[in-house]
């Protein structure tokens, strides 16, 4: 008798099934359990041994599911790696890693139904047939070229790849002719072409594909991606927006492609990036597989099965959870913005980092990996820094873009001179007046998570901060205090600053649904629209704002960060930063990083074609360093001072930070239980511990939460901290009135 280790989508260890002698199950299968009285569900084969465990009742593995494992060695690494990593069951890996579908759970075995896939597709043109001879096809150019010279151009490149593949009536894959989707649906329905899809065939040479050309640096970038590849260092690439990144990307996929190898693209948001999709379906048709959590569960479902069946060359292009995909010849990874805070799962086990993990994972693959950032985390940074990863910078955009001028505009000093109109100082709004006078279009930025509740000084700009932890105070509406999130010192409410004793502190914070009440009201004839939490809460409205403001139907588009990432509009020449201020004051050892990111990545809006572009950041504190790195673009200035201060403070990188978060429905009980733990941690890791402090969720569903944050020095093992940490949990669990307490974990915690 044979018996089987199985990982089921539930936060526990493995359970053990006895496997019955006619059941062909490997390790790595998908199988059918019954797990409780009538529940089946679909459980991951980990391991299997002949040693019958101790106890008495064993449930038998029912059926196997799909005819190959669904669960590849490499990722059976990848799970435990992540479980162990991250502080988590398998089980829970588990529940994010496969899409509902491939790990289907039912009341009835009956409803349990394995689906078959269908083979991916590209699509291939043909001339017509009046047209496949070179006499009709020059007579069909002599008739027409004069009226519609497109579409002759594209016939006649349609038939050059066909003479060189044969012959005139040869048909030619869509991939290799350099014209827009539209217009080969014209000649389609013209009867010009005909179109058929064919089961996608593998690329052999970079020469299957049309590969957009490298300008000099470009090239040059991509040959020291190649050496640091040869090396088997990560490659970091940091250039500037509207470098040219994405061209870079697509020449390190494509050879990856023609080796007949895997590549996984990580996007920090899908929604977003439509664009580089389109882009990328466009050049590698057929090969292209998007995956994130808008697809319906069916189509994600599908993904997941075909991919474990795939033999490689595939491209899959997806946000963080892509990574845990199928592949069978992982050969490159890109992670694109790579400082991103959404590549960390932050509200659910396993909280991972894909970015981090994609690291991982492309060494235990020996796959090659590119970290493309315009303003990479201090983490990538630090790295480049001592040497680990190859540091490929581009520092120009590409072609006649220049990057645009940077205007640092005083809040407090316009609000004197009675230069401001709500929200709005006179120098911005000349600008936006500018821009539509010349048929421009303007952003207006203004963070919503800006309305995280601080104090700061309306003559000075000073904001308190705490003492020990260097971040922001918040203040609470309960205690009426201000408050330090990560070590729970607290200071009452002043209306005095104590930065230059004027009585002229208050709270700070407004949203873009003011900003677009206002500028409405200044510029009655422009079109303004909004592009935030609430107006996007689908796809589609989503894309039609985006569309109908590249489509130049609007105006100015008023937006939280959603607007700040990878959009190429045209036609904005003014962007305005309506408040850095409550970037700067985000409660978070992580702000004037972030602070800086974002206000780079808003500039990079700004004069992305030909025309020079100006950004006006409006702040309070046009001295603070951060205002004068974004607006001389000096990022080492700012990685460099900005890494000291985390050195002073023992943040990252130059510790690791281990966040514990413990729920229960019942305050005091949460209370004691916070404590306690808090006790055992410090007596493993003294005064690396802080807290515990109530969540900036105080309650959440019902449930009170409470914080533990642990920093572990950079010189001391993480594995060891690790193990304290799993024995304080383990020992929490044992102590009668508490153990009900639910403690997760949140390692690397931002
Ligand atoms: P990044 O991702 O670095 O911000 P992009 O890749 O979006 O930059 O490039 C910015 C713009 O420049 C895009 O419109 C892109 O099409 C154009 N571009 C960059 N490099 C090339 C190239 N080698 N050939 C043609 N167009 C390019
Ligand atoms: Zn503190």
């Amino acid at each position: 008798m044979l018996y089987a280790q199985v990982v089921l989508p539930l936060a526990q260890p493995p359970y053990t099934f006895s496997l019955d002698e006619g059941l062909a199950v490997r390790v790595g299968d998908a199988v059918v359990v019954q797990f409780g009285s009538s529940r089946y569900y679909t459980g991951i084969v980990w391991s299997i041994s002949d040693e019958r465990p101790t106890f008495a009742h064993l449930k038998p593995i029912l059926r196997r599911l799909y005819s190959k494992p669904l669960i590849t060695a490499t990722m059976q690494r990848l799970w435990e790696w992540m479980a162990d990593y991250y502080i988590c069951s398998l089980g829970e890996v588990m529940r994010v890693a496969l899409p509902s579908l491939a790990k289907p759970s039912a009341t009835s075995l009956e409803e349990l139904e394995e689906r078959s896939i269908a083979p991916p597709t590209e699509r291939y043109l043909r001339l017509d047939s009046s047209l496949q001879t070179e006499k009709a096809l020059a007579e069909y150019h002599a008739k027409h070229s004069r009226r519609a010279p497109r579409r002759c151009d594209t016939l006649d490149k349609i038939g050059a790849v066909a003479i060189a593949r044969g012959a005139l009536d040869s048909w030619v894959p869509r991939r290799l002719i350099d014209a827009e989707s539209e217009h080969i649906a014209a000649l389609e329905k013209q009867g010009l072409i005909s179109c058929e899809h064919r089961p996608t065939e593998p690329i052999r040479t970079t020469q299957d594909l049309l590969l957009p050309t490298l300008s000099e640096a470009q090239g040059r970038a991509l040959e020291l991606i190649h050496a640091a590849h040869n090396d088997n260092r990560v490659a970091l690439l940091h250039g500037v927006t509207g470098s040219g990144k994405t061209e870079i990307y697509i020449h390190l996929i494509a050879e990856t492609l023609a080796a007949g190898r895997d590549v996984m693209m990580l996007v920090p948001e899908i929604v977003i990036t439509s664009q580089l999709i389109e882009r990328l379906e466009r050049i590698f048709e057929g090969r292209t597989t998007t995956y994130h959590s808008r697809l319906t569960a069916l189509r994600r479902g599908e993904t997941f099965l075909r991919l474990s069946t795939s033999t490689g060359g595939e491209l899959i292009v997806g946000v963080r959870s892509t990574i845990f995909l199928p592949t069978h010849n992982l050969g490159l990874i890109i992670v694109d913005e790579e400082h991103d805070a959404n590549y960390k799962q932050s509200d659910m086990s396993p909280r991972y980092n894909a970015r981090d993990t994609a690291v991982y994972m492309a060494h235990s693959n020996n796959a090659n990996v590119v970290l493309g950032s315009a303003t990479p985390s201090l983490e990538s940074y630090m790295n480049a820094l001592t040497g680990k990863y190859a540091y490929i910078a581009l520092s120009e955009r590409w072609g006649e873009g220049v990057l645009p001028e940077i205007v640092v505009s005083d809040t407090i000093r316009a609000v004197k001179r009675g230069e401001r109109k709500a929200h709005f100082n006179l120098e911005l709004l000349r600008f936006i007046t500018r821009s539509l006078e010349c048929g421009d279009q303007a952003i207006l930025f203004q963070n919503r998570r800006g309305y995280s509740p601080y104090v700061q000084c309306r003559t000075c700009g000073f904001s308190p901060r705490c003492p020990r932890c260097n971040v922001t105070l918040t203040k609470h509406k309960a205690s009426a205090r201000m408050e330090c999130h990560y070590c729970g010192y607290s200071e009452a409410v002043t209306t005095v600053c104590p930065n230059c004793e004027t009585q002229d502190m208050s709270l700070m914070g407004f949203g873009t649904e003011k900003v677009v009440e206002e500028i409405s009201r200044l510029y009655p004839q422009a079109r303004v629209e909004r592009l935030d939490g609430d107006t996007s809460t689908s796809e589609s409205a989503f894309k039609r704002i985006v569309s109908r403001f590249e489509a130049h139907e609007t105006d100015i588009l008023v937006g939280t960060q959603i607007i700040t990432k990878g959009f190429d509009f045209k036609g904005v020449s003014t962007v305005g930063i309506l408040n850095a201020d409550n970037l700067l004051s985000l409660p978070d050892f992580r702000a004037s990083e972030r602070a800086f990111q974002l206000m780079m990545q808003v500039a990079g809006r700004a004069g992305r074609h030909n025309n020079r572009g100006r950004v006006v950041i409006q702040t309070s504190q046009p001295k603070h360093p951060i205002i004068r790195y974004v607006a001389t673009a000096d990022y080492r200035a700012m990685a460099l001072a900005e890494l000291e201060e985390r050195r002073a403070f023992g943040y990252p990188p130059y510790s690791r930070l281990v966040r514990l978060l413990l729920r229960h429905t019942e305050y005091e009980l949460l209370r004691r239980a916070a404590h306690y733990t808090a006790e055992l941690l410090r007596a493993k890791f003294s005064d690396g511990v802080m807290g515990p402090v109530a969540s900036a969720l105080e309650m959440l569903r019902g449930e009170y939460r409470a914080e533990i944050l642990i920093k572990v020095d950079r010189g001391n093992s993480m594995s060891r901290a690790r193990q304290h940490i799993r024995s304080v949990i383990a020992d929490v669990a044992k102590v009668k009135d508490i153990k009900a307490v639910r403690i997760d974990v949140d390692v690397d915690a931002q």
